[in-house]
């Protein structure tokens, strides 16, 4: 029998129940009555988790980096896409030891923690994650997001915010179409940088368009190299980082002398 046929029964037997005259309805229609009453609670249960489920399915962006150190273009990239996407926080993850990265001397991975905390500090929906220097050996991402899979649950829509140039070089990743299918890829966009769509398509099929987003954000030309060289230098930093950042990086005394 239906599920509608068995609430029309249900309700007949109501109907039946009010309509008796008192004193005259048996244990019957007692149990009828109880079980439409629970049959209604099941039901505004399954309503209020449709609505509470929308809420705690609302997606995590996450934003990976050296971050070395974290400055305005990583905050404003992640700050646009939460606000376009309407996430409910977005993880920023220090590489412990990026791949890509693996020749290159990085301040140690505290300090560049330390720094990613300081400037996610006043941001509520922002937050440092500490996940891949938990682990040993080489930072992939298909690792990390294994991982954060795991931990949201398989129902949590996952954002991984990197620039189009990034996303370009996808399939050369480690397991890059396991990765693909268990995130999202917002390709933030800036201005002569676009997505290889043909590219993309030709290796990963329809997965390219189903978690592959392109988003037209604000640009700020500063990198963490720009920013390592200006220490060195004795320039200013104002601006390009929080000054909460900057004031750790002198008491520090971090990039005075970082061998490129
Ligand atoms: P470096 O100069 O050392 O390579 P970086 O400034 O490129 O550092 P990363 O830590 O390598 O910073 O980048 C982390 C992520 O931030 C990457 O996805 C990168 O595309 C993005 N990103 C870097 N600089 C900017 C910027 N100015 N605006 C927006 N996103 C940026
Ligand atoms: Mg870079």
């Amino acid at each position: 029998m239906s599920l509608l046929m068995k609430l029309q029964g249900y309700l007949r037997s109501l109907r039946q129940y009010l309509a008796t005259p008192k004193g005259s309805f048996d244990a019957r229609d007692y149990l009828k009555a109880a079980g439409l009453m629970l049959l209604s609670m099941a039901a505004l249960a399954f309503v209020v988790k449709l609505f509470l489920g929308e809420w705690v399915m609302k997606g995590i962006g996450i934003m990976g980096g050296t971050f070395d150190p974290i400055h305005m273009g990583h905050l404003l990239t992640a700050e646009y896409v939460r606000d376009a996407y309407g996430l409910e926080k977005v993880l920023f993850i220090p590489a412990a030891n990026s791949p890509f990265k693996l020749e290159k001397k990085v301040e140690s991975a505290e300090d560049r923690l330390a720094m990613t905390r300081l400037a996610v500090a006043d941001n509520p929906h922002f937050e440092a994650s500490d996940i891949e220097m938990r682990r040993e050996g080489v930072s992939y991402t298909s690792d990390t997001i294994a991982l954060l899979r795991a931990r949201f649950g398989p129902d949590v829509p996952l954002y991984f915010i990197t620039g189009a140039d990034a996303i370009n070089d996808l399939p050369d990743w480690h397991h890059p179409r396991e990765l693909l299918e268990l995130c999202h890829f917002i390709a933030a966009t800036r201005q002569g940088t676009a997505l290889d769509l043909p590219k993309l398509r030709a290796f990963f099929g329809a997965l390219c368009d189903a978690h592959i987003h392109e988003l037209a954000t604000p640009e700020l030309e500063i990198s963490s190299t720009e920013i390592r060289a200006r220490i060195r230098q004795g320039r200013s930093i104002r601006y390009m980082v929080p000054e909460s950042v900057e004031t750790y990086i002198r008491k520090e005394g971090l990039y005075r002398c970082v061998m490129e």
